[in-house]
């Protein structure tokens, strides 16, 4: 698809941030790019659009910038799946690991019903462990997450793996 090298040639690369060693995918670029911000959200949009998908579920913080887009498109609702204590009403929360320490991702209780269909969107999949638990966080209110679906993968990070038979749609390979 011609529209792939635009999307991947609007995404920054910055060495040493957040620490040094770390080649980090900036998508604000991409934002700024009018065209290919356009084509990231058609290219979900062509492949969900008839995929019976009732819920975007979109990771904090870069998840909540290509979520919306995508479930106004294709019918479904947002749902935004949190960093710890962020939400105000009841929620449910899964720790998860990170190279020190553990994280929590949080949804609100009642924002999904059983049997919905879900699509996890995240702006980049690096160990995969971000996606996990939001897999999980669907998974255990009964909600089948279809599949998620990332603009950028960083592969020698074996992301993908850690995701098991969960399929996953990227559009771009990270360096
Ligand atoms: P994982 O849990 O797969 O190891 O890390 C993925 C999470 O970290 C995502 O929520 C993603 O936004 C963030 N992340 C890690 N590295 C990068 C990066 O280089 N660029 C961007 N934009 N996000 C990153």
């Amino acid at each position: 698809d011609p529209r792939i090298a635009r999307i991947s040639s609007a995404i920054r690369v910055i060495p040493n941030f957040p620490k040094p060693g770390i080649m980090f995918q900036d998508i604000t670029t991409l934002l700024l790019d009018t065209k290919a911000f356009k084509d990231t959200i058609d290219l979900f949009v062509e492949r969900y659009k008839d995929k019976n998908i009732s819920v975007v579920a979109g990771v904090e913080a870069r998840g909540f910038i290509f979520g919306p887009p995508i479930a106004i498109a294709i019918g479904a609702k947002f749902v935004p799946m949190r960093k710890p204590n962020k939400l105000p009403g009841e929620v449910i929360s899964e720790e998860y690991s990170l190279e020190y320490g553990t994280d929590k991702m949080e949804m609100h209780v009642g924002a999904v019903e059983p049997g919905e269909r879900a699509l996890v969107i995240d702006d980049l999949i690096a160990t995969g462990g971000t996606l996990c638990a939001a897999i999980k966080l669907l998974e255990r209110v009964g909600v089948d997450v279809v599949e998620c679906a990332c603009v950028i993968e960083l592969p020698e990070l074996k992301g993908r793996e850690r995701l098991g038979n969960k399929p996953l749609f990227v559009l771009v390979d990270g360096a």
